[in-house]
Order: structure tokens, then C-alpha cells, then sequence
């Protein structure tokens, strides 16, 4: 989701859908969302019967910087049961990871004894602390089977791509999802043209209630997808090897991941782009802007570009604090005005691409909160948004047999003439 956000401002023009089919088919495949060993259920029925209670239920939502202890303390169990359910709770889930706005179902008699505390950890990850017939408290969890379903969304732009998304009840992630994969080929700010084209297979993820309901958690993957434009057309697929290596490929099977993201964070706009010559705010003469200033919040996380090293984590005179990472190929990314580092980053640490190295802030010598961010090849300055950086190795010939059969199958989804029907359920070899 991190990459999702990171284009947000770009996506604020461009599309209208002109026409627009969704279609879905429900799968029998699972994800794995907990790696634990499900406790045996309890059965409570029986004590529930014999002693005829009638059970009051609290629910509560947590807010911020909330502890289960203060929920429980303030609530109307009875003090002597919050211990004990809160140690059974622990040897389940960590509390210390309880999260704003999770759910907090408590089951109370009417002289407070506690029977049963329900927490929604997250939206498929359902916790239970109840009272057993000796008065101990057990716990168990029910993990809620997530379902993935395909959708397909076509359409012609007209005007915005946002408002091509809020017509069609989809969030912006989706569109912002499908940017990424085509970042380093597309400008959607600027190479976007009224009557191109966008074709979307993507998953949404719901979890099933036994009752049989679902509820729609969060986007899956973008299966495949196409953008055409009057004189080029871009395709893109998922797919995994054998090794396990997986990304997006397009038709020959070169891979769409760069070795450079575009940017190292998810920003607002761009407050100063890269120029030999321009009035510095502050110092109020003219000098050589020798990177990208990103406008952001203060505290927004700002990632590595690439893997690489990290060979400074200090205060660098305008920059303020700054952390330098090198990379292969004589590549060297400077980041500016953090208001903190990542913890625990040490000079010679490896960082991975997307990895957080710090946070968004105004040290230095700077007018407001925004990163700056400068790239350099053999040790001088280049503008990070004009380099277009090498792809990853595309897949072997023995690989590509495979992704041959699989892209196929992808494009007889995507290559329909508009306007688009529903074209029946999609086989599960599509969901691999
Ligand atoms: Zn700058």
C-alpha cells in the first residue's frame, strides 16, 4: 500500500470512464492471512443454560494511545476479572499491539463478571477471551476466510481518472495501484490524452462471516492491465516463477520493476524541481537547485529509492539532517530536512528499496516541511525525474514458456473490444 499512496497527487485530472463493466466470480481459494495453530473452540453453551444469565454487550472503539487495561478499568467489569482476561488475552495476541479503531466487544452480567471479550485484531483476525465453568478465562481466535474476487474496469478518458474512479465506487488505491505499475512509462500527469484507453483485472479481498456476508477488506493484486493510446499501448501482468521471483512483466516478458522508484515518498506536490539556476527562498540569491523538493507532512516516511548502503546519517549544513545511501553502478541518493532517521539506521546498514530511512521534516535550511532529495551519478548531480532507469533482468527462456501460457490467458480478458459485457466467471488459474 505504501506505493499506492505515492503518486496521489497525479492522479487528480485525466479519465472518465465511458464505459465501464465489472464482473466478479467468487473463488474457492485462500489466503493465509494467520500462521497459527487455531486453539480448539470452547464450548460455553452449557454454563451459559445452567446459570440463565442475561448478558449485557459493551462495544468498544479504541482511540488513540488507549490501553486494553485503561478500557477495562473504566468499563463495567468487575476489577478483580481484568487481570486474568487480560493474561489470557497475552498469550495470544500482543496488546501492546492494539491499534485505533479496532473493535472491543465485551460481555458483561449484570454484577459485572466479565464473560466473554471479543477484539477484532484485524479485519479477518477475530480474538475471544471467555469465561469457562471453572471462572478461568480461555482464549481462542477465529480467523475469517478472506475471498478474493476479480473485477475488471475499462474505460475511455475523458476528463479525470479520480472521477472515473468515484463514478464506479472504487477507491483511488486501485487507480493509484495501476499508475505504479506503469510509473517509469506513462507520465498520467502529462503523456495522458483524451480517448486513450485503460484496462484494470484486479483483485478485491473480502472477508466471510459464517453467516455467509461478506465485507470488503482491501485490494488484492492488479492481475494484469493495459493503457492504450492512439500510437503505443502498454500491457502489464502479474505473474510469479518457479523460484518465487514475481512482479509485473509485459508481453515479452520484461520486467516493468525498475531499479530506482520514482520518488522516495508519498507527497503532496512538487515544491522545486531540479535546475542549474534558481532563487534559493532563503538565501534569496540565485544558485543551482541540484534536486527535487517533495512538499509533505511532516513525519511522512520517506523510503530508499533503491537497495544500497547507507554512508551517512548526520547533520549536512542546509540539508539538516540527511542520510546519503550509495548504490550499485555509481549511484548515490542524498535525503534532506528529515525531521528524524528511521530508528535504530546505522551508518553501513543495508536498506532495502521502499525501506523507511527517515521522516519528513523542515532542518536545515528550509521554508516548510518537504523532502529534498537529490540523485548523482559519479558523484554529480542528476534530475531524478527525467533518468530512466534500467529494468530488472526480464525472465529466462525457461521461464517464459510458462509466462507465455499465463499472459495469453490474461490477454484474452483484456483484449475486448469496448464496450465491454460481462464475460462469465474467471477459472481459478487466473488467481495463481
Ligand atoms: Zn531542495
Amino acid at each position: 500500500m505504501r506505493l499506492l499512496f505515492r503518486r496521489l497527487p497525479l492522479v487528480g485530472r485525466i479519465f472518465t470512464v465511458a464505459v465501464l463493466a465489472v464482473l466478479f466470480y467468487f473463488t474457492q481459494n485462500e489466503y493465509d492471512s494467520v500462521h497459527q495453530q487455531a486453539l480448539p473452540a470452547l464450548n460455553l453453551d452449557s454454563a451459559k443454560t445452567k446459570q440463565k444469565l442475561s448478558l449485557l454487550e459493551f462495544h468498544h472503539t479504541i482511540s488513540h494511545g488507549q490501553t486494553l487495561a485503561q478500557i477495562l478499568s473504566s468499563s463495567v467489569v468487575q476489577p478483580s476479572d481484568i487481570f486474568p482476561a487480560l493474561e489470557a488475552l497475552k498469550r495470544v495476541f500482543d496488546p501492546r499491539r492494539l491499534k485505533p479503531g479496532q473493535e472491543l466487544k465485551l460481555m458483561v452480567d449484570s454484577s459485572g463478571t466479565l464473560h466473554q471479550l471479543t477484539y477484532a485484531a484485524s479485519p479477518e483476525l477475530l480474538i475471544r477471551v471467555k469465561r469457562a465453568e471453572t471462572g478461568d478465562f480461555l482464549t481462542d481466535f477465529d480467523s475469517l476466510r478472506i475471498v478474493p474476487q476479480v473485477n475488471f474496469l475499462a474505460g475511455e478518458i475523458n476528463s479525470t481518472l479520480y472521477e472515473a474512479v468515484v463514478a464506479t465506487e472504487e477507491s483511488p488505491e486501485l487507480l493509484l495501484a495501476y499508475t505504479d505499475i506503469f510509473q517509469w512509462d506513462v507520465d498520467f500527469f502529462i503523456d495522458t490524452r483524451k480517448g486513450d484507453r485503460f484496462r484494470i483485472l484486479y483483485e478485491k479481498l473480502f472477508v466471510e462471516k459464517e453467516n455467509g456476508d461478506r465485507k470488503f477488506v482491501r485490494y488484492g493484486k492488479v492481475l494484469a492491465a493495459t493503457y492504450e493510446q492512439a500510437d503505443t499501448s502498454y500491457f502489464a501482468c502479474f505473474y510469479e516463477d518457479s523460484t518465487g521471483r514475481s512482479g509485473y512483466f509485459d508481453r515479452n516478458g520484461n520486467s516493468f520493476q525498475k531499479t530506482f522508484l520514482k520518488s522516495p515518498l508519498n507527497y503532496r506536490r512538487i515544491s522545486s524541481f531540479f535546475s542549474s539556476g534558481r532563487r534559493h527562498p532563503i538565501l534569496k540569491k540565485v544558485r543551482a537547485h541540484t534536486g527535487v523538493d517533495f512538499a509533505a507532512p511532516q513525519g511522512t516516511p520517506v523510503t530508499a529509492t533503491a537497495e544500497g548502503t547507507i554512508t551517512k546519517k548526520e547533520w549536512e549544513g542546509g540539508y539538516g539532517n540527511c542520510v546519503i545511501i550509495a548504490h550499485t553502478n555509481h549511484f548515490t541518493t542524498l535525503y534532506g530536512h528529515l525531521s528524524k532517521y528511521a530508528e535504530g539506521l546505522q551508518v553501513g546498514d543495508r536498506v532495502k528499496q521502499g525501506q523507511v530511512i527517515g521522516y519528513v521534516g523542515s532542518t536545515g535550511l528550509a521554508t516548510g516541511s518537504h523532502l529534498h532529495y537529490t540523485m548523482y551519478l559519479n558523484s554529480k548531480p542528476i534530475d531524478p525525474l527525467r533518468i530512466r532507469p534500467a529494468s530488472a533482468d526480464p525472465l529466462t527462456p525457461a521461464q517464459f514458456q510458462n509466462f507465455a501460457k499465463h499472459r495469453d490467458q490474461m490477454l484474452v480478458w483484456l483484449d475486448r473490444p469496448l464496450p465491454m459485457a460481462a464475460i462469465g466467471p474467471i477459472p481459478d488459474f487466473y488467481i495463481d
